[in-house]
C-alpha cells in the first residue's frame, strides 16, 4: 500500500516491509516524484553530486556495517560456546568433541577475528586522517565482506551447534542469524564488494606490474624474520601467490569474465584479511596493539589463529586461484602454463601444525589453558 506522507508533494511511503529479521526496525520503500526541496536543504550545497558524495563515505560506512557483522556473529558464537559446555551427549560434553568444535566453533571464531583485526585496522587508518575522499574505500569494502561473511557464517553454525534447539526461538541464535543476515545486503551486498574490492586492486597490481602483492609477501617475510610465529610466512605466500594468479589473469584477459573478476575479489579480500591479522597477531606479541583493541586473546592465541587463517587463505588462493585460472582460460593459453608458478608445495607444506593450532584456540575459548 502506498500512502501519501503529509507535508511535502511528491513523497510517497510504503507500509512497513515485512521482514527476515530487523524486525523492530521499521522499513519501508519511499518515493519521490517531482519533490521540490529548499535550497537550505541541500546537503553538501552542490546539486548533482549526491552518488559522489555517498561514494567519499563507504570507506566508514561499511566499516560500521562490518562491526554489525562481527557483533552479531560473536554473540551467535558465544552463546554456542555457553551451550556446549553444559550439554551432554554420548557420555562426553559437546565441547570435548573435536569434530564439533573444529567445524561449528573455532573456524569461525578465526574468521571473526581475522575481520576485527581488519575492521580496527581500516577505523585507525580513517581517525588518523587516510580516509579522505575515498581513500579508504576498498579497505572499508574488504572489511565489510570478511565481517558480515564471517558473522553470517558463524550464526549459522551456532544454529547448527545448538542442535534442534538452536532451531527454536527460546535460544536466541535463529533470531541472531536473522538478524546478521541482512549486513551482508544492505550498504552494498557482497558481490557489489567483490567487484569493488577486485577492480581496485586489479588496478594496482596492472600500475605496479604485479609488484602490488609482490611487495606484500616481501614485506610479510621481513615480519616473519621478526616475529616468526604469527604467520607472516603463510600469508607471505598466500600474497605471493594472489600476484600470479591476476598475472595469469592479465595474460589470459580473463577478467573479462565478471565471474573472475569477483572471485579475484573473493581470494583479495582474504590474503589482505590474512596480512593485517598476521600484523595484529605481531602487535600482540610486543604488546603494543591500539588502546582500543578488544584483548580478549593472549598473544599466543593470536598467533595460532594468524597461522590458521594464513593457512586458509593461501590454500584458498592456491587451489580455487589455479581452478579459476584453468576454468576461464581458452586452450593452450599460456595463463594455464603461469599458474605453475604459484607456490603450492610450500603452501601444502605450511599446512602442517593446523590440527594442533585449532586444538590450541579450542583451548583458549574454554578456558581450558591453566
Ligand atoms: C532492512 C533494510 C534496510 C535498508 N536500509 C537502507 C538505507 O537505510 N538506505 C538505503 O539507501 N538503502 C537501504 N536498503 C536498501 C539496500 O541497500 C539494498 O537493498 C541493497 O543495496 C541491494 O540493492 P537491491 O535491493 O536493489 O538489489 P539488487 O541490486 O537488485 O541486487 C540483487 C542481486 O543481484 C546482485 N547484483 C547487483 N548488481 C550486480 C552486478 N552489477 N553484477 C552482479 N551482480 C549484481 C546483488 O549482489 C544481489 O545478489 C535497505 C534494505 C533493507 C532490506
Amino acid at each position: 500500500m502506498v500512502r501519501r506522507r503529509e507535508g511535502r508533494r511528491g513523497i510517497q511511503l510504503r507500509s512497513p516491509e515485512d521482514k527476515h529479521g530487523l524486525r523492530l526496525s521499521n522499513t519501508a520503500a519511499l518515493f519521490l516524484d517531482d519533490v521540490r526541496i529548499p535550497a537550505a536543504n541541500l546537503i553538501g550545497g552542490v546539486e548533482g553530486r549526491g552518488l559522489v558524495q555517498a561514494q567519499q563515505v563507504f570507506g566508514y560506512t561499511r566499516l560500521m556495517v562490518a562491526a554489525f557483522g562481527l557483533g552479531g556473529g560473536w554473540e551467535a558464537l558465544d552463546r554456542a560456546i555457553q551451550y556446549s559446555m553444559n550439554r551432554v551427549q554420548g557420555g562426553s560434553l559437546l565441547c570435548e568433541k573435536q569434530g564439533y568444535t573444529h567445524k561449528l566453533i573455532v573456524p569461525h571464531a578465526v574468521r571473526l577475528e581475522a575481520s576485527r583485526a581488519f575492521i580496527e585496522d581500516t577505523a585507525d587508518k580513517i581517525d588518523r586522517g587516510l580516509g579522505l575522499n575515498g581513500a579508504m574505500n576498498t579497505e572499508g569494502a574488504i572489511a565489510k565482506y570478511l565481517a558480515t561473511e564471517a558473522g553470517n557464517a558463524a550464526a549459522d553454525a551456532a544454529i547448527q551447534a545448538h542442535g534442534g534447539y538452536g532451531y527454536t526461538r527460546p535460544y536466541v541464535v535463529e533470531k541472531v542469524k536473522r538478524d546478521v543476515r541482512i549486513t551482508t545486503i544492505y550498504e552494498g551486498t557482497s558481490e557489489i564488494m567483490e567487484m569493488t574490492i577486485a577492480r581496485d586492486r586489479w588496478q594496482q597490481h596492472l600500475k605496479t606490474q604485479g609488484g602490488y602483492y609482490r611487495d606484500k609477501g616481501a614485506a610479510l617475510r621481513r615480519l616473519h624474520a621478526q616475529h616468526p610465529r604469527v604467520g607472516a610466512d603463510i600469508a607471505g605466500l598466500a600474497c605471493e601467490a594472489l600476484a600470479v594468479v591476476l598475472e595469469a589473469c592479465r595474460t589470459g584477459r580473463l577478467t573479462r569474465n565478471q565471474h573472475i573478476l569477483f572471485r579475484l575479489g573473493e581470494l583479495i579480500a582474504f590474503c589482505e584479511g590474512a596480512e593485517v591479522f598476521a600484523q595484529r597477531a605481531a602487535a600482540a606479541q610486543t604488546d603494543s596493539a591500539h588502546e582500543k583493541s578488544l584483548h580478549r586473546f593472549d598473544a599466543d592465541t593470536f598467533a595460532a589463529m594468524s597461522r590458521v587463517y594464513a593457512r586458509e587463505a593461501a590454500a584458498r588462493v592456491a587451489l580455487d586461484g589455479s581452478r579459476w585460472v584453468a576454468g576461464a582460460a581458452d586452450p593452450g593459453s599460456p595463463a594455464v602454463a603461469a599458474v605453475a608458478n604459484i607456490p603450492t608445495a610450500a603452501i601444502q607444506a605450511a599446512q602442517a601444525g593446523l590440527v594442533t593450532d585449532m586444538d590450541y584456540v579450542a583451548d583458549a575459548l574454554y578456558d581450558r589453558r591453566g
